[in-house]
């Protein structure tokens, strides 16, 4: 009835408030950090005396590293606002997830020694520049939490009869059960566990998952803890005829 609908319509409300408001909260923490360092190091820099020019450029890679930060997670919230709730901006055409990967590998200047093994003609019908940034964030994902002896494969292999898994296998730190469902969020990151780095923003998995719930992939996250992780989605293959 009328005030059950009421009712609905004002938790509604109040929840898309709240969120907002944390948000905020996340999106100003995020600026303020790199900000307040940018800023100090400009003191520093003003301050010091003489011509101690190594000091000096030292400082100024900290301010370029931290701009690159700011651009980097201005750029994500973009990414998430042109993302959120848009078919518009899918452009659909014929992806061979083996050439994307390489080029993304080939961009990243990959010295990790990932390997891909991959089916022949890995073809599925997406966005190329989406996909492109779904395999770059799973990737740099992988290295980041990853430890010294890495090994990160991707294997593309046929699912079913007219499906292919893309998956990201990484020999890394692995997720804990009750963090898993939780990575995909925007903002979320893992802090319970300090060998983790602090760079990030929570935001890449967010990205990803936009980009694939916008395309109706399948998308998910086997992993135990200590042990590695692997990152797939499943698309349905692309034949010509
Ligand atoms: P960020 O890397 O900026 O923190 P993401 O959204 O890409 O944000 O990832 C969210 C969280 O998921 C990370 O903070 C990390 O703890 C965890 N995570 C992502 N990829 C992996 C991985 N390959 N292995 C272990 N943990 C991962």
């Amino acid at each position: 009835d009328l005030s059950q609908t009421l009712n609905y319509a004002t938790n509604e409300l109040t929840k898309t408030i709240e969120m907002r408001k944390d948000i905020i909260a996340n999106v100003s923490h995020d600026l303020k950090t790199p900000l307040t360092v940018i800023r100090s190091y400009a003191e520093m820099i003003r301050d010091i005396s003489g011509d101690n020019r190594d000091k000096r450029l030292e400082h100024i890679d900290i301010i370029i590293n931290e701009s690159d930060k700011l651009t980097k997670f201005v750029n994500d919230l973009l990414d998430i606002s042109k993302l959120e709730g848009s078919l518009e901006n899918v452009h659909l055409a014929p992806v061979d997830l083996k050439v994307l990967t390489e080029d993304v590998l080939h961009r990243m200047n990959d010295d990790h020694g990932i390997t891909i093994e991959a089916m022949a003609h890995p073809v599925i019908l997406a966005d190329k520049r989406r996909m492109e940034q779904v395999i770059y964030n799973f990737i740099t994902n992988a290295v980041k939490y990853t430890g010294a002896d890495k090994k990160i494969r991707i294997v593309i292999a046929s699912h079913g009869e007219n499906h292919i898994e893309y998956a990201c296998i990484d020999n890394g730190e692995g997720i804990d059960a009750k963090n898993r469902d939780a990575v995909w969020d925007r903002f979320y990151r893992i802090r319970d566990n300090q060998t983790r780095p602090r760079v990030g923003t929570g935001l890449g998995l967010h990205i990803v998952k936009s980009i694939l719930e916008l395309h109706g992939f399948e998308y998910g996250v086997d992993s135990e803890l200590g042990k590695g992780s692997k990152f797939y989605f499943i698309a349905e293959a692309f034949k010509l005829n």
